[in-house]
């Protein structure tokens, strides 16, 4: 391979959360480089529906609509997916829900909820993607985590709880499918600056004062951007981690490794 621009020529790649924030910005950036890439979203035309029309012209990037949450809609998407490119290749499960408060503030139907998407969501898309992915021969599956699995963040019990999982879920997973060519990583982003953070922000009583302090909560003292996040899962899908396997990658502005913020 002599440039790593192309390194997605002829990979199949499904999207989860693909129309907006995280999985908008890499399902761009596989389909810049070469990949066909379908978004499975629950909302296509939400803050961002830029997924289902096309990048640059050409049909490289697709939409399809999909609830990671209902395992009927999720077979379907697949399937649906898989006939874009005649298969699969690579599998970002990125699709994730928000919770706040202690563990005072949520109730069972909130647990329930939440964790179906988050950990569920994710089972039941890889479930369905297995056999395609079994047939690759050089599958790749990157799972969204979060800072939040590791940082023991306030009022985001729940939440932690989630992408605790999913940490955990991708070494298991790696254990269970390197024989058969499937690699599995997650990453573990700090604050990215997406629609969600966005919608956080415009709730706060004050919306400055808070992007502030998410910002200074991290080490570099900016958020994270959505490319960054998205060239790291690019990374862990391509051939170059052909190597890597059950790992988490933090792209977290030093939150996670330094544990001393500057002044
Ligand atoms: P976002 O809200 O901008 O995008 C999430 C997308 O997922 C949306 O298009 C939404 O419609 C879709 N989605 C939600 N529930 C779905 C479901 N049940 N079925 C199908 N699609 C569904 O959010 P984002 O900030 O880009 O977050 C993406 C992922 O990154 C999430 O898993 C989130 O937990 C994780 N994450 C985000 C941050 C951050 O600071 N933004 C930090 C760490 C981890």
């Amino acid at each position: 391979m002599s440039t790593t621009e192309q390194e997605f020529t002829g990979v199949r790649a499904l999207v989860t959360g693909g129309a907006s924030g995280i999985g908008l910005a890499t399902a761009r950036l596989l389909a810049d480089r070469g990949a066909t890439v379908v978004c499975l979203d629950r909302d296509l035309t939400g803050a961002d529906g830029a997924a289902a029309r096309g990048v640059a012209g050409d049909d490289r990037l697709w939409g399809v609509h999909g609830d990671v949450a209902d395992d009927a809609s999720v077979r379907a998407a697949v399937e649906a997916a898989a006939r874009v490119g005649g298969g699969l290749d690579v599998l970002v499960n990125n699709a994730g829900i928000g919770a706040q408060g202690t563990v005072a503030d949520n109730d069972d139907a909130e647990w329930a909820r939440v964790l179906d998407v988050n950990v569920v969501g994710i089972a039941r898309v890889t479930r369905a993607a297995l056999g395609h992915l079994r047939a690759s021969g050089r599958a790749a599956i990157v799972n969204t985590s979060s800072i939040a699995a590791t940082a023991g963040l306030p009022q985001r019990v729940l939440y932690s709880a989630t992408k605790g999982a999913v940490q955990a879920m991708t070494l298991a997973m790696a254990a269970d499918h390197v024989r058969e060519g499937i690699r599995v990583n997650c990453v573990n982003p700090g604050t990215v600056d997406t629609p969600w953070v966005g919608r956080l922000l415009d709730a706060a009583a004050d919306p400055a004062a808070e992007r502030a302090a998410l910002e200074a909560r991290q080490p570099t003292g900016r958020l994270v951007s959505t490319d960054e996040v998205a060239r790291a899962i690019a990374h862990l899908a391509s051939p170059h981690a052909g190597a890597t396997t059950g790992t988490a990658l933090a792209v977290d502005g030093g939150m996670q490794g330094l544990r001393l913020r500057p002044a």
